[in-house]
């Protein structure tokens, strides 16, 4: 079977045989196009491009060397000898070269730095003058220079030498260039596959990087696809999570996981997933993985974050990254300090009633003989306010009040360990609210020269089932703070309105207030702030504390604002009705 080349080329002889020579002629010349091309794009590297374009070019001269000079920071120059050339011959072709580029639309190229740089692709015995060689060598008697170009942008330059004169046949010109177009688009190519094969390298690299940093993390790191199944588990995370039970590589999503599994801290973990899938940061959530039998089971801390593809109109949960801290050690110390805290606050109380019994009794004594002294001498020399019995008397009213605020201190540290433990009960009764605030205004009002509080009721009826002592204490708590953060003095206004089954207590003062940045930790157990050099308020941060948590065992709820002008306003809500009576805890 004949191609349909062969055909033709047949067709064409048998009608003219010249024009048959011809054909012939342009047979060979794709033949050897075809060859040559196949060389090139078989070349893996440079030096591959290099010999395939000497021995393309060796088919139609006979030179002494062929240089290529690639665009670049710093340029490339590449010397590719036919055989052994002296130096001087070298050297002149790189003075040849460095002129001839710049004609070719190139940058000013400096000869001699070109010199130190350029590189000579020949095997050892051509790299050398051969001993005995004349190292002065021939001069240049010929010389070609074709720019490189590969989409019409010029890539750099190849330069044929040669030392006898006219080698380089114009006839032979656009076949040069065709090689040269070859040569260009292979060194191209190589420069392309160069730079790829660098990037990937890099990326390699930081991958490896990142993989150590991650393994030797302290934390464990957890990370999910977008459908919520565990894709990788660090060193820390394997060993945190081991008492799982559960085998997390069996490429199943949490909350299917969840459904057959018995762990029972899975559904929590999953939440916080499916939280961080739908777009949300999670910080510190705690889940307790260990044995409920421990003292102090494994806790962790979890901390999960959404792995959003941005590459779409809007940014994309791709998965998850969690991260998970072992804070056992914390809750074994939190856990030391409430038992702390309770045993001494309840080894307190003892003594402390005993002290404020005899203390009442010696009071009354020391009253009763006053009043006797009154009546017996009312004329007397010494006023009655000048006897030792009085002194006394201002003495022990002093401890009196002292081991008031000290009882105070110990009833809170007392309601801190059982809200902790869960155990502060709740007596429900049926009471009038408004009876309630007018007896703590009155009571707080006694002892606040410098505040008036005015009790503003917006509501007729206020009657109320709920803990009266324990919503007693939480007013008497805001109010105590609203005097003792108002030193300037000033009013007071405790408010009572109702809205939609509840009852909203606010209590406005005109004091110092509380900057934004405190305003999520304000209800933490023991957290104070307006605690200056230049002035100290008593207190250990646990009036509001207890409040929340009598306020949400209500079923209410509490918070504050700042006012427009000075101070601060706390509200709380309290249902009407109660619709639990369950005991409180946090
Ligand atoms: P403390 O024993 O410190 O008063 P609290 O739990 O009652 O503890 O209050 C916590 C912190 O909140 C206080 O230290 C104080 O800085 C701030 N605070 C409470 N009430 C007010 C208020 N009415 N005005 C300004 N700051 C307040």
């Amino acid at each position: 079977m004949q191609s349909e080349s062969q055909l033709t080329e047949s067709a064409y002889r048998t009608s003219n045989g010249q024009n048959g020579d011809r054909l012939a002629a342009i047979h060979h010349e794709i033949e050897y196009l075809n060859t040559i091309g196949k060389r090139f794009v078989a070349a893996f590297d440079r030096f591959q491009v290099h010999h395939a374009l000497l021995a393309a070019l060796q088919e139609l001269y006979s030179f002494s060397a062929c240089c290529i000079l690639l665009k670049g920071d710093p340029f490339e120059l590449s010397i590719i000898p036919s055989y052994p050339l002296s130096p001087s011959f070298l050297e002149a072709m790189i003075q040849r070269i460095a002129s001839a580029a710049s004609v070719i639309d190139f940058p000013h190229i400096d000869a001699e730095q070109l010199a130190k740089t350029a590189y000579l692709d020949a095997p050892d015995e051509l790299a050398f003058p051969r001993p005995g060689h004349a190292t002065s060598g021939p001069e240049i008697g010929s010389c070609l220079n074709i720019p490189l170009t590969v989409e019409n942008r010029i890539i750099g330059m190849l330069s044929l030498f040669d030392e006898k004169q006219g080698t380089f046949d114009t006839h032979l010109l656009q076949m040069t260039t065709m090689i040269a177009d070859y040569a260009a688009v292979a060194l191209e190519n190589v420069r392309l596959r160069e730079r790829e094969n660098a990037l990937w390298r890099q990326a390699e690299l930081e991958r490896q990087r990142l993989k150590l940093i991650i393994r030797s993390m302290a934390e464990g790191l957890l990370i999910t696809d977008a459908k919520g199944t565990i894709v990788s588990l660090n060193q820390s995370a394997q060993q945190l999570l081991a008492q799982a039970q559960t085998d997390f590589s069996a490429g199943i999503p949490l909350y299917q996981l969840m459904e057959t599994s018995s762990v029972p801290w899975l559904p929590r973990l999953t939440e916080i997933v499916n939280q961080a899938l739908a777009g949300k940061t999670v910080t510190n959530q705690e889940i307790v993985v260990g044995f409920s039998g421990e003292t102090v089971p494994l806790t962790l801390s979890i901390s999960a974050a959404p792995l959003l593809d941005s590459s779409g109109v809007r940014p994309k949960p791709i998965g998850v990254v969690a991260v998970l801290n072992d804070v056992t050690s914390v809750k074994q110390v939190e856990r030391l300090k409430d038992e702390f805290v309770s045993v001494v606050s309840h080894e307190l109380r003892t003594p402390l009633t005993a002290i404020k019994g005899y203390t009442q009794h010696l009071v009354r004594r020391i009253e009763r003989r006053l009043r006797k002294i009154r009546n017996a001498q009312p004329e007397a020399e010494v006023p009655v306010a000048e006897l030792p019995e009085s002194y006394d008397l201002r003495s022990l009213n002093i401890i009196q009040s002292q081991t008031e605020h000290l009882e105070r201190l110990v009833s809170d540290l007392l309601d801190l360990s059982q809200v902790q433990a869960g155990h502060l009960d709740l007596s429900y009764e049926d009471f009038y609210l408004a009876d309630l605030l007018a007896e703590s205004v009155r009571s707080v009002q006694a002892s606040a020269e410098q505040h008036t509080i005015e009790l503003d009721l917006q509501v007729p009826d206020t009657k109320i089932r709920a803990d009266r002592v324990r919503l007693g204490q939480v007013i008497g708590n805001i109010l105590d703070n609203a005097i003792k953060y108002s030193p300037q003095g000033g009013q007071v206004i405790v408010r009572l309105q109702e809205q939609k089954g509840y009852y909203t207590v606010s209590v406005i003062d005109q004091g110092i207030g509380v900057s934004p940045e405190h305003f999520d930790h304000i209800f933490e157990r023991f957290y104070r702030i307006h605690n200056t050099a230049s002035h100290q308020y008593a207190g250990i941060g646990l009036g509001l504390f207890v409040a929340k948590a009598i306020v949400d065992g209500h079923g209410g709820h509490i918070w504050f604002t700042n006012n427009q002008g000075v101070g601060s306003t706390f509200h709380f809500t309290i249902p009407i009705r109660p619709r639990t009576t369950r005991p409180l805890s946090l």
